[in-house]
């Protein structure tokens, strides 16, 4: 242990969290104003320790020019989580020492996936990269696809067998413990399955780095959820009560859903999803049942958000249906909104994309009365989104995201997803010919070899 030694541990400090640009997601380091960095004896690069409610690592790296002379730390989405903090807290900031880690175990960190190929390429995918116990992690992966589907159909169809995209891992456990490094002589084990992370955790699935030209929108709902959700303490001390109800207006695949998830993750509160056309039941009573035995679920589990997508289907004007079902859900709705307390730190999120089809009275004070519009994005907003998209993916030098960017007029986000998942199925497909499909994994070089390229883009936007 001597060169533990050569760390000073009790030169820490405490600073503020900001959110790194998502555009440098997932690759785990950090930035921080260059006279913090010199007062901690820190050059860049080298490894620091992150401690807020768990502790995390990273790598020093300049702040943006900006930044220069503020007191902050800039950190990604995974991070903030794997410290257990949102933007705005503050962690402890200290140099750390990173040992090479005999043993590193992974799992996917999200359910319903199936990976292909080998340690090696984790291996050298994180090699460097400090990493803790508990941590989530972003690499590229090549998820099986199609996998139940037979070869001769599967050539049939021109199918791809795997899929590329950024895939979120889990650290199950490392030897030893503390920051770790992966080298050449790590044994790197992935394991098969699943691994549900902590319910009390903030969860790293989805956070603001996921979504991309919106901003704005991000900044106005954190003024109305995160914030009065994170902080109930300060409306109370100012005798203002937060917002029960936020509305979000804009067309289908614009990121409502994801934005609204992100909200919850990044306040460390639960989230409850409504399907506004799966709650209308069948039985008498049974719609307006299950919306109250949600709201008190929600309501127990507190911090929480609620998310009610599409809900003109369950709330349209009184005065234009003629089902007593739905006069009587849309009651049931008013009064669930009316019965929350302001202190009862649970916020409903409401989406739809035909505002004015639905019912007044929801709009009333105390109820929706804070509306965000969430639009279709411009090109800069696009550029944002492709990028995040494409996280993780191997592109070629000949595409310009730039370029598709300015192509994809009205395109909204998930169209954007869309295309870059279709380009990455072009890739996957010129190499088909060259796979033994009934080989159980995919040989490395192949998987080395492969890259999305502009023709591959073609291909999807004429699809
Ligand atoms: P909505 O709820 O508005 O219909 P979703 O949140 O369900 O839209 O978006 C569908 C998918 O489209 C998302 O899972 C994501 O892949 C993509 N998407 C939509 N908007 C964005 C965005 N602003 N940034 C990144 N991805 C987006």
């Amino acid at each position: 242990m001597a060169d533990v030694e050569t760390v000073d541990r009790t030169k820490a400090r405490k600073v503020q969290v900001a959110n790194l640009s998502p555009a440098e997601h997932g690759r785990g380091f950090a930035r921080l104003p260059a006279r913090l960095m010199s007062e901690l004896g820190l050059s860049e690069g080298d490894v620091i320790e992150i401690v807020g409610s768990k502790t995390t690592a990273a790598r020093a790296l300049r702040p943006y020019d900006e930044d220069e002379g503020i007191d902050i730390i800039r950190l990604d989405g995974l991070q903030r989580a794997n410290a257990g903090v949102g933007s705005g807290d503050y962690v402890e900031v200290r140099k750390g020492q990173s040992t090479a880690a005999t043993r590193v175990v992974f799992a996917p960190a999200a359910p319903n996936m199936r990976l292909e190929g080998s340690s090696a390429a984790l291996q050298r995918s994180f090699a460097g990269r400090p990493l803790t116990e508990g941590d989530v992690v972003a690499t590229t992966g090549h998820q099986r696809v199609n996998a139940d589907m037979p070869d001769h159909i599967r050539q049939l169809l021109n199918a791809p067998a795997f899929a590329l995209q950024e895939l979120k891992l889990i650290v199950v456990s490392t030897a030893p413990k503390g920051i770790v490094h992966i080298d050449a002589k790590t044994q790197v084990e992935l394991l098969s399955e699943y691994k549900e992370p902590d319910q009390a955790d903030r969860r790293a699935d989805v956070t603001y780095d996921d979504l991309g030209g919106m901003r704005g929108t991000i900044d106005a709902l954190r003024e109305m959820v995160e914030l009065p959700l994170r902080h109930p303490e300060l409306f109370q001390r100012l005798g203002v009560d937060p917002p029960k109800g936020v509305l979000l207006h804009g067309p289908p695949g614009t990121g409502k859903t994801r934005l609204a998830r992100a909200v919850a993750n990044e306040s460390a509160a639960r989230f409850f999803h409504i399907a506004g056309p799966e709650v209308m039941g069948s039985a008498y009573g049974e719609s307006e049942k299950r919306l109250r035995e949600l709201f008190e679920e929600a309501a127990k589990a507190a911090p929480s958000i609620i998310f009610i997508d599409e809900i003109d289907s369950i709330a349209p004007k009184r005065g234009q249906v003629t089902g007593e079902a739905e006069k009587r859900l849309v009651a049931q709705l008013l009064t669930l909104m009316d019965g929350l307390e302001p202190r009862q730190n649970l916020v409903v999120i409401a989406a739809t994309n035909r505002p004015e089809a639905i019912d007044e009275a929801l709009r009333r004070p105390g109820r929706f009365d804070r509306e965000i519009v969430v639009g279709v994005p411009d090109e800069p907003g696009r550029r944002e989104i492709l990028g995040i998209h494409t996280r993780g993916m191997p592109l070629d030098g000949g595409v310009s995201l730039e370029d598709l960017s300015r192509r994809t007029y009205g395109f909204v986000g998930a169209d954007l997803a869309a295309l870059v998942r279709e380009a990455a199925l072009e890739a996957v497909r010129r190499i088909m010919p060259e796979l033994d499909l009934s080989e159980q994994t995919i040989p490395t070089e192949i998987l080395d070899r492969l890259s999305v390229n502009g023709s591959d883009f073609e291909n999807a936007l004429k699809r």
